[in-house]
């Protein structure tokens, strides 16, 4: 059983992996000041976690850019954590737009400063969520984690630089003065996840994507058109240079991702010091069109929809190649799109206002 520290352990990705791996028998402190989600995730991961499981988890309300919260959250694990898994910060692509400054704070000095606090309580094993955004437009599909690093926005440009953060810390080197001139590396063991499209709910419907706002990623659109919350899905472009003209992701269920997550954390723990960096996707891709056909025959809703304009910065394609996550953890994505569409409308439909609905 490996004592870790979840940081934004409250949101879509964060709970979903509160549950698999409460369900693998770890025990868990989730720190999360609920910026970007609601509470009520982690009080749904206890009532769908096995009665057992009830116990090995703590939940802390503090943000990962205060140290004093990060000293409570490491004195609630015991003073020392096995591992953490870093998913606290904020993820949109317009909104960083707007107000880069915000990214860089709670992405990048948020991540800067959970680590300082790793090193004083020593603890030197991270999983950390990074995205496909730091491929930015790529020049081959599937893409290959050896693929160029050029985000192309702000959002992709602090997960970029956490990932040379954490680059440079792998490979800090330690002068050994009593056996110079030798030098040491720190043990550092991290996992740079780079995730694909994560879309799906925990198939009992009782938790999934809780979004603030209008939704600017698909498939929660597309679920509010289902619902009739919204009269049409607007899709951006007819005219890529994809088989139908729209935009192909390689989309991959929020329970398949939670799984890489324990694959990447029992790799680390049982490894020796190492720094991976590994995409987490199908390897398949899907176009809006495709998706929109596939929810429909999920949910027997239809989904009215309108082409508008392409989207500024969209790229046609992005597809993973997940090979080198198949090696190094013998994990892959099982779940296909009508599971995915399933899932995500079981969460939907009986909570058409996420968790501020009854039920
Ligand atoms: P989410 O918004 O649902 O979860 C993020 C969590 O972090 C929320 O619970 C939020 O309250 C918390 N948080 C934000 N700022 C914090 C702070 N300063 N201190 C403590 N907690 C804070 O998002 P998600 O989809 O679960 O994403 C999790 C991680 O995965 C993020 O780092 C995101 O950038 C990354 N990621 C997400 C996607 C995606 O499409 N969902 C794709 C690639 C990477
Ligand atoms: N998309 C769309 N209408 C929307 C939201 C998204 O047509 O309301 C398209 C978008 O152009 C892209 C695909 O759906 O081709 C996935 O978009 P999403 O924002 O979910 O993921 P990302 O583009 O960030 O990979």
């Amino acid at each position: 059983m490996a004592n870790v520290l979840i940081t934004g352990g409250a949101g879509f990705i964060g709970s979903h992996t509160c549950l698999v791996l409460l369900e693998a028998g770890h025990q868990l402190v989730a720190l999360d000041n609920f910026a970007t989600s609601s509470p009520e995730s982690l009080r749904r991961v206890l009532a769908i976690a096995p009665p057992a499981a009830k116990a090995r988890l703590r939940v802390l309300e503090g943000d990962i850019r205060d140290p004093l919260a990060l000293d409570q959250a490491f004195s609630l694990g015991g003073g020392r954590f096995d591992a953490v898994i870093h998913f606290a910060g904020l993820k949109s692509v317009d909104q960083s737009v707007r107000e880069p400054l915000s990214y860089w704070d709670v992405n990048v000095a948020g991540s800067r400063n959970l680590l300082s606090a790793m090193i004083k309580h020593h603890c030197h094993t991270l999983v950390f969520s990074s995205s496909a955004t730091v491929y930015g437009h790529p020049h081959h599909i599937p893409i290959a984690e050896s693929a160029p690093v050029q985000p192309i926005n702000p959002y992709g440009h602090t997960k970029a630089a956490v990932e040379q953060m954490l680059a440079d810390l792998a490979s800090t080197v330690i002068e050994n003065q009593a056996v110079a001139p030798s030098a040491e590396r720190p043990p550092w063991r991290i996992a740079r996840l780079r995730y694909f499209n994560p879309v799906g709910a925990h198939p009992s419907g009782r938790i999934g994507e809780d979004p603030l706002g209008p939704p600017s990623n698909l498939f929660p659109f597309v679920s509010q058109v289902a619902l009739g919350q919204r009269p049409a899905l607007r899709i951006f472009g007819a005219d890529w240079p994809t088989p139908d003209g729209t935009g192909i992701r390689d989309y991959i269920h929020v329970m398949d991702l939670a799984e890489g997550h324990l694959a990447a954390l029992e790799a680390l723990w049982n490894g020796p010091a190492q720094m991976l960096t590994l995409n987490l996707g199908r390897g398949r891709g899907y176009s809006v069109l495709e998706v929109v056909k596939a929810f429909e025959q999920a949910s027997g809703r239809s989904v009215p929809f309108q082409f508008v304009a392409r989207r500024p910065g969209d790229a046609p394609w992005s597809v993973a190649d997940p090979s080198e996550a198949g090696r190094q953890l013998g994990w892959w994505a099982r779940r296909d799109l009508e599971e995915m569409c399933r899932d995500g409308w079981a969460w939907q439909r009986s909570h058409p206002q996420g968790y501020r609905s009854v039920g």
